[in-house]
């Protein structure tokens, strides 16, 4: 028996902090990661908070920067001009494609998955997380804080610069066991890792693997995790260069 007791759609922010201040419910976006968890953990049921009458799923331009809406699809960011090559690339590399239609960048950003290639696109992109409640945090203290309850609204990239990813996976299909991927401008290269720590990581380019204490798993052990971090991200050094 399903364990969703209940589905709310808000049509403004404020209902939905209201809908959301009750204990048991939690945000639905597209869906893709909470209702399989929903369905299979909560013995007690959940009531799913859907943001998609809020109109966050648009895409817009200022002051050089670029916002995508929290419910902006991934399929859509795959095929947007103004994100860019890699966001465009990075986007189309997530998710099997009808899930790609569902899936959102807000629910990604929350999912904060350690092997998510968009994230790690958006952290050298120089992204910002915008909550309902007007605050602003860059991704990377997101990611290394989790979003604490609170509503992504949007987050905000500059979308300037050329990059490139390196993976190595099991079959060019599979997950990337770690990826690198690299954005390079007039101010310098950015780089971010996937695959590599309980989250997905901004490295030193000159040091990526300073640190990093990689879990081990089936798909690969922490010290080849650790040797490729170090070749991918010459490899994409190169490839930026
Ligand atoms: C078969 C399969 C393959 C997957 N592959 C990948 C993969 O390759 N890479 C990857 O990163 N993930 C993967 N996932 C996990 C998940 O599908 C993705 O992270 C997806 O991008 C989540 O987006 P969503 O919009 O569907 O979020 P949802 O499933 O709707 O929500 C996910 C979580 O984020 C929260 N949330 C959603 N929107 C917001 C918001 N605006 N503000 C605050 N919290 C919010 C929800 O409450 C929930 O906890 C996979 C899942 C499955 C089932």
């Amino acid at each position: 028996m399903s364990s969703i007791v209940a589905y709310h759609r808000p049509n403004s922010l404020g209902e939905a902090v209201e809908l959301l201040a009750e204990s048991g419910r939690s945000i639905l976006a597209g869906g893709t990661a909470i209702v399989p968890e929903a369905r299979s953990r909560r013995a007690d049921g959940v009531e799913l908070v859907d943001l998609q009458a809020l109109e966050l799923d648009s895409i817009s331009e200022s002051a050089g920067r670029l916002t995508l809406g929290a419910m902006v699809r991934l399929g859509d960011l795959a095929t947007d001009d103004r994100s860019g090559q890699l966001i465009n690339d990075l986007s189309r590399r997530e998710l099997p494609s009808a899930m790609r239609n569902q899936a959102t960048v807000g629910g990604t950003v929350a999912s904060a998955s350690s092997d998510s290639v968009l994230i790690a696109g958006l952290l050298v992109h120089d992204a910002e997380v915008e909550f309902h409640d007007g605050r602003t945090s860059p991704l990377s203290q997101v990611l290394a804080d989790g979003t604490g309850g609170a509503i992504i609204v949007a987050v905000s990239i500059d979308p300037t610069g050329t990059g490139s990813i390196v993976a190595t996976g099991r079959t060019p299909a599979d997950l990337p066991i770690v990826a690198a991927i690299a954005r390079s401008t007039d101010g310098g290269t950015r780089v971010a890792i996937t695959g590599a720590s309980s989250t997905v990581v901004e490295v030193d380019p000159a040091e990526p693997s300073a640190g990093l204490e990689p879990p081990s798993d089936f798909r690969g052990s922490s010290g080849y995790r650790v040797e490729l971090v170090d070749t991918l991200t010459q490899r994409v050094l190169k490839a930026v260069s």
